[in-house]
């Protein structure tokens, strides 16, 4: 193959961004590190660490001759590959340019020390420790968006951070046609019995090493490079990182009971590492290699948890496997756990939620965040809001803080405007069933254990492409068309109706 990028000019470009690359790249290192290997009180230390690469990224970022590199190059004439590169940094210097120094540390020294209030807070069950600290995340956000700009409202610019291009109007359309359409189809979902609200196999106990024979004989199927270009270890959130194209590392948990989360989690992670394994190599090094978009990213994780993971072909793939490993497996049927994976019932903690309440608990969490951005609201009133919210979404209140407001951590991360991009992801991964039926017997491939065809489907459509196209470019070239929450809400009906 001919090497994609030919212009003087964007070579000169490449060969500098190299440096930012290798900071990136051991940023990575240090984060995977932090999360699978680090003694607790390495913490200090580490974030000191990671603290200074990232201002010493933003130095070669913002470098003048670099800039004056980027600038030239958007007047040359560029093949698609070259114009993405100019996109994407273009981009990171706008947003690196964008925050003061100052700013920055005030964000990292805030944030750091939120979370610790948070992580306290959650414990004992105790909003007010949190509180006084939520709100000065509340001023960082709206500070942030200021610093970046917005055209709507200060929500875009945040929103943008995570998913490029997309505006707080076209959320709220989303999630108004969510709700209409997500509400009485519980209702109708819990009426009619198709899959049941629990199962005896949430209550069974395993062994961590019985659940890691299944997940890797999982991963085999799926034909992830083990100990070649990958890696599966443990970390209590499970998470992908991707040091470069050819070393993608996943984690999983293992709780010791409920064994579907540990399956789903990995298969989970799997989709996100299979975007950055299927990666064309001549992006490497460059800054359009790796997924584009938070959205983008998710869409594959839900594509391999839901459209996959969940199914009933899925089942019966993983069943003689699953009573291989799992003795009390001999009391259930593969239609057992077909059911088990597939389970609807209202739940407080999103983490916990079944696919189709999850995009319930991303709204409340919307809307209380535009709340806090455009209206002035402040961190005394959100518990109460979050409640009467969870309430008339899905009729359960939540008795304590920690099952209610101080459930996640993205906030005292300084992380708001993030949470659309779960339901993007949710969404998408219906979207792209519909598409690669048209191609695809799905089913029949899964009930294979032959994934090939579906992940040469993925690569060619979407992980080829790297980050060159924004977001909703992507997607057109994709499957011609836009985002369309419809595809989801009939995913939702064929399957749990
Ligand atoms: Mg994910």
């Amino acid at each position: 193959m001919e090497p994609v990028f030919q212009n003087e000019t964007i070579k000169g470009i490449l060969s500098r961004y190299r440096r930012i690359w290798a900071i990136n790249h051991a940023q990575s290192v240090l984060g995977w590190d932090m999360e699978v290997n680090m003694p607790k009180e390495g913490i200090l230390e580490r974030s000191v660490a990671q603290g200074e690469l990232s201002v010493l990224s933003q130095e070669f970022i913002l470098k003048p001759d670099f800039i004056e590199l980027v600038e030239k190059a958007k007047g040359l004439e560029l093949n698609e590959y070259e114009r993405g590169v100019v996109r994407v940094l273009d981009r990171e210097i706008r947003i690196s340019k964008a925050f003061p120094p100052e700013f920055l540390r005030e964000v990292s020294e805030v944030t750091s020390q939120a979370t610790k209030a948070w992580e306290e807070a959650k414990k004992g069950d105790d909003f007010s420790k949190f509180e006084p600290w939520l709100d000065k995340i509340i001023d960082l956000a709206k500070r942030a968006a200021d610093y970046l700009g917005y055209e709507d409202e200060p929500y875009d610019a945040l929103l943008d951070l995570y998913e490029e291009g997309l505006r707080t109007k076209e959320v709220v359309g989303m999630f108004d046609e969510l709700e209409r359409e997500l509400r009485p189809l519980i209702e109708k979902i819990m009426e009619e019995g198709k899959v049941p609200r629990e199962h005896p196999l949430e209550k069974e106990k395993y062994e961590k090493e019985q659940m890691e024979r299944v997940n890797l004989w999982i991963l085999q199927k799926f034909g992830f490079p083990l100990g070649v270009r990958s890696r599966l270890d443990v970390s209590a959130h499970p998470f992908t990182t991707e040091f470069g194209i050819r070393d993608v590392r996943i984690t999983t948990r293992y709780e010791g009971y409920d064994f579907r989360r540990t399956i789903l989690s990995t298969v989970h992670e799997f989709g996100h590492a299979l975007y950055e394994l299927q990666q064309d190599e001549r992006f490497m090094f460059s800054p359009i290699a790796g997924g584009v978009s938070l959205g983008i990213h998710e869409s594959q994780s839900r594509f391999w948890e839901n459209i996959i993971g969940r199914s009933k072909e899925f089942a019966g793939l993983i069943y003689p496997v699953l009573k291989e490993n799992l003795p009390f497996m001999a009391n259930y049927t593969p239609e057992d756990v077909y059911l088990y994976f597939n389970l609807v019932r209202p739940d407080l903690i999103r983490t916990e939620a079944d696919v189709v309440t999850y995009n319930l608990h991303i709204l409340l969490r919307f809307k209380l965040e535009r709340m806090m951005l455009n209206e002035g609201v402040k961190a005394r009133d959100l518990p109460e809001l979050w409640n009467e919210e969870m309430e008339r979404l899905l009729g359960i209140r939540p008795k304590t803080y920690a099952e209610g407001i101080l459930q996640d951590i993205h906030w005292a991360h300084g992380t708001v405007g993030y949470f659309p991009t779960y339901s993007i992801g949710t969404l998408l991964a219906a979207q792209y069933y519909y598409h690669i039926k048209r191609d695809l017997n799905v089913e029949e491939l899964i009930a294979q254990g032959n994934f090939e065809p579906i992940k040469a489907w993925l690569r060619e459509k979407i992980h080829r492409w790297g980050s060159i196209y924004p977001p909703k470019e992507l997607l057109k070239k994709a499957i011609g068309e836009e985002l369309d929450p419809e595809y989801f809400i009939r995913w939702v009906k064929e399957r749990y109706l």
